[in-house]
């Protein structure tokens, strides 16, 4: 079984068609990738697969079971997480407060315990360590990492917290060359791990990096649907 599979999904914003019937999955240990322009509904795809925006057509199967998510948490207790572009850290925060911020938000889907402050912070240096990110100092504020380590935090707190699907918002999209190998080597990490990925991006080269399916989106429409080793034209 899928951990998602969407068929056929639609979502009109008054007269915009931001979606029209669009069909994916994801599967463990694999990385769907969605590609398209600004306005194609990347966006509109993951907020419905997030839990943030509920769909007007279509179906949404998780692990088997036909769900209507209302609000973010819905996924969330489904082990569905996102990180957004935005990354929902405290910039003036330190690594391992951000690592457990909203921690409490995800209760029953991971270790939720009382923690003392320094097996907080070895808890954080381990979990990144243990996906290839090696950060001495867990106690500088997050607005010093790096983007690409920033993202890889984010990463890192929804596996941690027991996350089985991790949706990704153009993880790399601000980012340059070498900053971008160091999220998607995440990504793969995650991958490895058994997560279902859905990456979102601008960048076919990234996505041919780490997918294993790829979907096409332009204005609304699936327009390609591909797998890793295999073309077939959706229309
Ligand atoms: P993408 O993420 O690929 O840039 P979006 O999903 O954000 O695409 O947008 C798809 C279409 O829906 C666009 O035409 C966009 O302007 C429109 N849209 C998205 N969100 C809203 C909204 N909240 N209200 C009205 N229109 C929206
Ligand atoms: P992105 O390309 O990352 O989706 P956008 O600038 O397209 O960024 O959208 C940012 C936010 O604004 C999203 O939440 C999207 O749903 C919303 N949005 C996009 N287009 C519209 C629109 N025409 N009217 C209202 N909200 C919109």
């Amino acid at each position: 079984t899928a951990l998602i599979e969407a068929r056929g999904l639609g979502k009109r914003y008054g007269n915009v068609v931001a979606l029209a019937d669009v069909s994916t999955r994801v599967d463990a240990g694999k990385v769907t990738c969605i590609l398209g322009d600004n306005g194609a509904g990347k966006s509109t795809l993951i907020k419905i697969l997030a839990g943030a925006q509920t769909h007007d057509d279509g179906e949404l199967v998780v692990a088997g079971e036909p769900v209507t998510f209302q609000r973010p948490k819905d996924a969330l207790d489904r082990g569905i997480a996102t990180v957004y572009q935005s990354l929902a850290v405290v910039p003036m925060m330190p690594v391992w407060r951000n690592f457990f911020l909203g921690s409490e938000l995800t209760k029953g889907s991971g270790p939720l315990r009382r923690l003392a402050v320094r097996e907080m912070k070895e808890v954080t240096r381990s979990d990144l360590a243990s996906m290839g990110i090696d950060l001495r100092d867990v106690d500088q504020p997050i607005g010093t990492l790096s983007g690409g380590e920033r993202q890889c935090v984010a990463i890192a707190r929804a596996v941690h917290f027991g996350a089985r699907v991790l949706i990704l918002d153009e993880p790399t999209a601000a980012l340059g060359v070498k900053q971008s190998g160091v999220v998607l080597r995440y990504v793969a990490a995650a991958r490895d791990r058994g997560l279902g990925v859905v990456l979102i991006t601008h960048n076919p080269h990234h996505a041919a990096l780490v997918g294993d399916r790829f979907l096409l989106l332009r204005r609304g429409r699936a327009i390609a649907g591909y797998e890793r080793g295999e073309v077939t034209a959706a229309e």
